[in-house]
């Protein structure tokens, strides 16, 4: 058997950029902690999202890929703004373990 390469989910499929680890908002209805989520503001899928969503729905806004890693599901999450969702964007060190910040 051929041993299937391992995809990395936390990196982007659309632009290849290492996604940002998300704070899910308490309100919302996912149960997990955190998503995964591309904040790269070059993003293909990112920036073709304002055009499709403008022409489509007359919307100013976009969407940006996002991993489930209690699901395993990926798919978009919409923006409204650049700015959008980033408030909730878990810092990380260069190593990859969390910060902790304890103040
Ligand atoms: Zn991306």
């Amino acid at each position: 058997m051929t041993e299937e390469k391992a995809v990395d989910k936390t990196v982007c499929p659309h632009c290849g950029h290492k996604m940002k680890k998300w704070k899910v908002p308490p309100e919302s209805t996912w149960t997990n902690e955190y998503h995964w989520i591309c904040f790269n503001d070059d993003c293909p899928y990112y920036r073709k999202g304002w055009k499709w969503m403008e022409e489509k729905y007359e919307q100013r806004a976009s969407y940006r890929h996002s991993y489930n890693p209690e699901t395993g599901q990926t798919g978009p999450i919409p923006v409204w703004s650049p700015n959008a969702l980033k408030s909730g964007i878990l810092e990380e060190d260069e190593d990859g373990t969390e910060r902790n910040s304890e103040t």
